[in-house]
């Protein structure tokens, strides 16, 4: 068959949305029906919540970095780099590849699936000194950061200096700041007994939000729960308070307390990929406003999900939209996958509809809250469900096999807290790890489209 006549899908992002899309279109498409494209900066598929067990030593990157091309049966076109902008009007996805080409990648259909990047406000000093948890070089990066903090203090003689090096301040109590610093808590309270000149009191933990309650979708009496186990750590926990300024060596909180710290994670939400603003169509909250069968109203064969899109939760209702979770994310690949077949087909596409199952939190060692369908868990009842849910989710039987072992060499052997030192020199910025600057506006969207204009 003539390749030029096959229509060309093309998804961009391989996380949990773009990956279950891709593989459900090589399952169900025969190789003639259509062309599949996948644009991803990395080879893997990240399961994001067991980031924070990276950033502890629990896990090792590579057991969450799950493979894209593991298997003969996937056919699929992967192009090495990022979408730095989308042209609707002649059906264009521009895309800088990991060698810095720009290249021009026509499509038919388009699944837009480059999720969410942290999301940041105006508080000075905040994206120059914030580390984030979102990919694996940050988690790989703040192990590392923490560990060296605990040797830099060991070796210091200035009482001042060691102080500020075994503060750490978490901003954000939802799930990812709250098990980021559940873990991390565990990582040196278990580390510091390797270091006999230091005092494990100065170590000191910090949990903040704005917000009145930690993970408000726990309920009430679980959210309690969970804060018991953390102050029971020692992690200090301010509720409605934020970061008024950061700098190198203190953040000042809202409160006015003034932290000396080098450690500054920032957890406090996420916004959707800067990629969504390229398109210059309507965004909810910044996500792409799409409707519950994921595609852009009065554009043609444009479909969006995840955390990029603002897909309407039907489930709940009342105008409410899916919140961004992989829960959702992998669930509306599957569906996406059908609906683009659905249309390439000429048939009717079905809305999205997906009752939420509820929430794990792992906190480290046998502390966990969980509420599968509603249930309220707690201990080790809760740890077991948490990580069998992640360990079911994962998409490999290899993943699956890395991840047990580490588990069960962790519980067994411990952390040896190696600093490895790879990204010991290279920059630490929020937009250094996430690329939010790398993208185009609309204007130069379509200049790169049609070519420079004639003189
Ligand atoms: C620390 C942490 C813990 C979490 N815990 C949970 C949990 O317990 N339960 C839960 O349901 N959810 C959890 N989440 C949220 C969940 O991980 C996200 O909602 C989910 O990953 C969203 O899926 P996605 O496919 O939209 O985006 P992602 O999984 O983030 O995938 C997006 C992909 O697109 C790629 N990409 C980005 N920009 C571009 C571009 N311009 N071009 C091409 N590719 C691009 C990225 O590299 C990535 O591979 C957690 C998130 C974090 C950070």
């Amino acid at each position: 068959m003539n390749t030029v006549t096959r229509p060309r899908i093309l998804v961009v992002g391989a996380g949990f949305a773009g990956v279950e899309c891709v593989r459900r279109l090589e399952r169900k498409l025969s190789p003639d029906e259509a062309d599949v494209t996948l644009v991803t900066p990395f080879a893997y598929q990240l399961y994001l919540p067991l980031l924070p067990q990276v950033a502890s030593g629990v896990l090792t990157p590579q057991s969450i970095a799950v493979s894209l091309r593991r298997s003969k049966k996937y056919r699929t076109r992967i192009i090495p780099g990022g979408a730095i902008g989308v042209d609707l009007k002649s059906k264009v996805c521009v895309v800088r590849t990991i060698t810095d080409e720009i290249v021009n990648e026509p499509y038919d259909y388009i699944v837009l699936a480059p999720g969410s990047i942290t999301r940041t406000f105006d508080i000075p000093g905040l994206t120059d000194h914030a580390f984030g948890m979102k990919t694996l070089a940050e988690a790989a990066y703040i192990r590392d950061h923490v560990i060296s903090q605990l040797d830099l203090a060991d070796a210091s003689q200035d009482p001042v200096e060691r102080a500020s090096r075994l503060q750490f301040v978490v901003v954000g109590g939802g799930y990812a700041g709250t098990e980021t610093a559940a873990c991390l808590q565990r990582l040196t309270h278990a580390a510091v007994k390797r270091y006999p000149r230091l005092d494990p009191s100065l170590i000191k933990w910090h949990l903040i939000d704005i917000a009145p309650k930690l993970m408000p979708e726990l309920g009430d009496k679980l959210g309690s729960s969970a804060q018991e186990i953390l102050r029971r750590r020692g992690i200090e926990i301010s509720l409605g308070t934020s970061i008024a300024k950061a700098g190198p060596e203190e953040v000042t909180f809202t409160d006015g307390r003034v932290i000396p710290t080098r450690t500054l994670i920032w957890t406090a939400g996420v916004v959707a990929s800067p990629l969504i603003a390229t398109l210059g169509a309507e965004t909810v909250k910044g996500r792409l406003a799409v409707a519950s069968e994921m595609n852009l109203p009065g554009e043609d064969g444009v479909f969006a999900l995840g955390d990029s899109a603002a897909v309407p939760d039907l489930a709940k209702g009342d105008g409410a939209m899916c919140p961004p979770t992989a829960q959702h994310a992998l669930r509306q690949g599957r569906h996406v996958a059908d609906n683009v077949i659905a249309s390439l087909r000429g048939q009717v596409l079905k809305p999205y509809v997906h009752k939420d199952l509820g929430l794990v939190v792992d906190l480290g060692g046998t502390d966990a809250v969980s509420k599968p369908l509603g249930i309220e868990l707690r201990g080790l009842p809760a740890q077991a469900v948490a990580r069998g849910y992640h360990w079911s989710a994962l998409r490999t039987n290899v993943a699956k096999t890395r991840v047990m072992t580490n588990w069960l060499l962790n519980a067994v052997a411990g952390d040896d807290f190696v600093r490895t030192g790879f990204q010991a020199r290279k920059a630490a910025r929020l937009k250094d790890f996430e690329y939010s600057d790398a993208y185009l506006t609309p204007e130069q969207v379509r200049e790169q489209v049609e070519g420079p204009r004639p003189q």
